[in-house]
């Protein structure tokens, strides 16, 4: 049956799996060092997840008022609240500063002071001499800048030859004695399947946001790079921190921003009663978003939710006026309107916390090489791996990410994988033939679902993955509550062996893509349920109402999970990066927490 399949061979020294800002930044990288380069994705490069960034990218350029990048590695250890590794974070604030001149000089068109320099902005939990002042950091492109970012990635990746795979899902990664020597693709137009046997095999393919509910992210962010770890049994690191904003649309997860609590918005429960008042007397609203959003969460765990199934909130502008609201939200009108079908003027919208982003993924070492645990060495390179940005946990934002690192991380990290694989690879250098049956079990894979003749659609199996993650790995945990989710999943996960594939064609066949992606969802959602119910602590985005207190002596460590056919979720763990890189910083000790 899989040799039915017609496959087109390719060979390179590197092939990138992604072309988001991570993706791009590694291949633009890789082939201007003379690398034969190749980098397949599933969407048009410029409409990976990282367009809809808006904010900006931090870096201590101090175009707008004092800073260092020792005081931004202060700030990103803090908001890891410990948990991220200390030498990459140094690497990261340290490289973040010629990285923004870089782009630059590529061509992002950053906005600008009266001076000319690159304009900064304040950002939440970006401070000056070691949290003493608001730093202003984030250097931004108007509110478009990770549309900037990518448009002018992509430009020079072509200006410099890489080949790209536009629209082929990769399927997964050829792996020969524990070596990664390749991954196969599914071009979806033609329905051929690619082989590409590459030196190094760079994952850059992003988060897992889809796994719940209400996400702000794509719906492409299906963490199939995650997934392909998983099966060739490496890993995934500190997959239970997952970081929540409090205003995601209800069913469509666009995010509307604070700006509009900020201009005096509130949130109403089903007794249209302004319920922050109770959790946060003084902020209310305004309330930092894990308090938000867990607030959010107790309502409607509580029965006081709005909607048929008293499952997400009200979000209220329409006493603003129509003047406050044209002037300082017509975005968010628009989205309200096009999403949520609501006019703010006359209705509230209907809001949920809605996962924004993931802190974990493929354990990295700063150069972007995948490690593992073997033979009792935490930091054991998987020859022929790579993984950088959200896919990875380099791990830089350790339990909770501060806003604007993203950006950065994308940026620094794609590069130092090129630094690293022209150190590695000397182009041109010869490949070992692969054999048929390196790349069999692909294939039988692909078949299997492909032909799976169960009577669950994809849809169904999906809807109800994403809504026990909403409800029991939320914002907002408790042991009983996981315990009851981990039992949901299991059916959830066992129902997908009753998977149905409506349609045989290969090509342009969304509904096997559909089943690809929630295949890989269903076992990185069981690493994050699994995770946070073994997690007996609380620590940045992991907030536990049963053991509400940080604890450093048994949990100051990451979480590493793998999974077996089943997604039966085993865990190990390793420890965090207490060093840094050279002695111009200091190793930041755990301080108490201060909210
Ligand atoms: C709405 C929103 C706003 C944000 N704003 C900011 C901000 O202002 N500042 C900030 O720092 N961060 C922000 N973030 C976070 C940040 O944008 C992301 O974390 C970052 O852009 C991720 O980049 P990436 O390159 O890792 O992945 P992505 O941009 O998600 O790209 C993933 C790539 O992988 C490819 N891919 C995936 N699976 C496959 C497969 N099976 N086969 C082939 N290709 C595949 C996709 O085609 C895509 O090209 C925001 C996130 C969101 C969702």
């Amino acid at each position: 049956m899989t040799n039915a399949y017609k496959i087109i061979d390719h060979t390179y020294d590197v092939v990138i799996v992604g072309a988001g800002g991570a993706g791009l930044r590694a291949t633009l990288g890789m082939a201007a060092q003379g690398l034969s380069t190749a980098c397949i994705t599933k969407v048009f490069p410029t409409r990976s997840h990282t367009v809809a960034a808006q904010g900006g990218m931090s870096a201590s350029l101090g175009n707008m008022g004092d800073d260092h990048w020792n005081w931004h590695m202060y700030d990103t250890i803090k908001g890891s609240d410990w948990l991220g590794d200390q030498d990459a974070i140094e690497y990261m604030c340290r490289e973040a500063v010629p990285a923004v001149i870089e782009l630059e000089h590529f061509g992002v068109p950053f906005s600008r002071t009266e001076e000319g320099k690159i304009y900064q902005r304040p950002f939440g939990g970006m401070t000056t001499n070691f949290g003493e002042g608001t730093a202003e950091r984030t250097c931004a492109a108007a509110d478009r800048t990770g549309h900037a970012i990518l448009h002018t990635l992509y430009q020079q990746s072509i200006k410099h030859h890489a080949e790209f795979y536009i629209e082929h899902f990769a399927i997964d990664l050829i792996m020969v004695d524990g070596e990664c020597k390749g991954v196969i693709s599914l071009d979806l137009a033609t329905g051929e399947l690619h082989r590409y046997q590459a030196h190094m095999v760079v994952l850059a393919t992003g988060g897992c946001g889809r796994t719940y509910f209400s996400a702000t992210s794509a719906h492409t962010c299906t963490g199939d790079g995650n997934a392909m770890v998983l099966r060739a049994g490496l890993p995934l690191q500190d997959m239970e921190f997952v970081q929540f904003h409090p205003t995601g649309i209800y069913g469509a997860g666009v995010l509307i921003t604070e700006g509009v609590r900020g201009e005096g918005g509130y949130l109403t429960n089903n007794e249209g009663e302004r319920f922050m008042e109770r959790y946060a007397p003084n902020a209310k609203d305004l309330a930092s978003r894990d308090v938000v959003s867990r607030s959010m969460t107790m309502e409607i765990n509580g029965g006081r939710g709005v909607g048929p199934d008293n499952d997400h909130c009200f979000l209220n502008l329409m006493h603003l006026g129509n003047d406050v609201i044209e002037k300082r939200l017509p975005g968010i009108s628009e989205s309200a309107r096009i999403f949520a079908g609501v006019d703010v003027n006359k209705e509230p919208i209907p809001v949920l916390p809605t996962v924004h982003y993931n802190m974990g993924g493929i354990p990295t070492n700063y150069h972007g090489e995948v490690v593992t645990l073997k033979d009792g060495d935490p930091d054991t390179v998987v020859p022929g791996l790579m993984a950088i940005g959200e896919a990875a946990c380099v791990s830089v934002h350790g339990a909770n990410r501060l806003g604007s690192n993203s950006l950065l991380d994308i940026v620094v990290f794609g590069r130092a994988a090129a630094l690293r694989a022209a150190e590695l690879i000397k182009p041109g250098s010869a490949h070992k033939p692969l054999t048929e049956e390196d790349s069999a079990p692909i294939l039988e894979h692909l078949d299997r679902i492909r032909s799976a003749k169960g009577s669950t659609g994809t849809a169904q199996i999906r809807d109800n993955m994403q809504r026990t993650m909403q409800k029991h790995a939320a914002v907002f945990r408790t042991g009983e509550s996981l315990e009851e989710g981990l039992v949901k999943m299991r059916d959830i996960v066992d129902s997908f062996d009753d998977v149905r594939v409506d349609d045989p064609n290969l090509i342009w066949n969304t509904d096997l893509v559909e089943t690809l992606e929630l295949e890989n969802l269903l076992c990185q959602a069981q690493t994050i349920i699994y995770g946070a119910n073994n997690r007996t602590e609380s620590r940045g985005a992991h907030a536990r109402d049963d053991f509400e207190e940080r604890n450093d002596d048994t949990w100051m460590k990451h979480t590493l999970a793998w999974t077996d056919e089943k997604a039966n979720v085993s865990i190990d763990y390793r420890p965090v990066h207490m060093y840094t890189l050279t002695d111009e910083c200091e190793v930041i000790p755990p301080k108490t927490r201060v909210y």
